[in-house]
């Protein structure tokens, strides 16, 4: 059984994928606490399911990607190994939303990974799994949520540090509410970084607390 906190239908927010059609299973749980946390409700609420039943809720919405998030998805580690690769199996494309803080090493090489790296105005600095790096695919991709310029200088320092650039697509954005997003773009182009600017498209299209989207 996975503990499954919702699933919906709804367009992709995020990552190279954002603007697309995609349905959501958010898990329940995760082992870290955000500061700027916008999906409290998956720490405990949630439902029991077994495998094929949320992949056969999937189904009734006819979209072939599916991402699945949290809380924390890897908390179920089992569990959520399983799902996705079934899901592979059943022709699915499927993209895994995970803090970095618990190993992508046994993720099937099918789902594509994206993988938040934890500035240090998370207040979760500590918990990131670096090893994590050496598991991503080129096509996987690597977020930094940025909420002030120490968060800003830390990433850029972290993508030199391991060469990230070279490793997979890299994400900025902005806590949400916290940082303004011109003031991140304008950083971004004045040190000419190679990376993705995004913002969370879905806090734009409807209200920012609105669940389910
Ligand atoms: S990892 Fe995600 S779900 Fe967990 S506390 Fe941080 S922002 Fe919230």
């Amino acid at each position: 059984m996975i503990k499954v906190n919702e699933i919906f239908y709804s367009i992709q927010g995020e990552s190279t994928y954002a603007g697309l059609p995609c349905v959501f299973v958010r898990l329940t749980y995760c082992n870290l606490r955000c500061t700027y946390c916008d999906t409290e409700y998956a720490f405990y609420e949630g439902k029991d399911f077994t495998i094929p039943e949320i992949i056969s809720e999937v189904k009734k919405y006819n979209c072939k990607l599916v991402e699945i998030t949290g809380g924390e998805p890897l908390f179920q580690m089992e569990e959520c190994l399983d799902l996705m690769k079934q899901l592979c199996d059943q022709d699915f494309e499927v993209l895994l939303e995970t803090s970095g803080s618990l190993s992508i090493k046994e993720v099937d090489k099918r789902v594509k990974v994206i993988m938040d790296l934890k500035c240090p105005s998370s207040g979760m600095l500590k918990k990131t799994l670096y090893e994590n790096i050496n598991y991503l695919k080129p096509e996987d991709e690597l977020k930094f949520v940025i909420g002030n310029r120490e968060d800003y200088d830390w990433s850029v320092e972290i993508m030199k540090k391991y060469n990230l650039e070279k490793k997979c697509t890299i994400l900025f954005s902005v806590v949400f509410g916290k940082l303004e997003p011109v003031q991140l773009v304008n950083w971004i182009l004045e040190d000419k970084l190679n990376i993705r600017f995004q913002l969370q498209m879905h806090k734009f299209i409807w209200h920012p607390e609105t669940r389910g989207v």
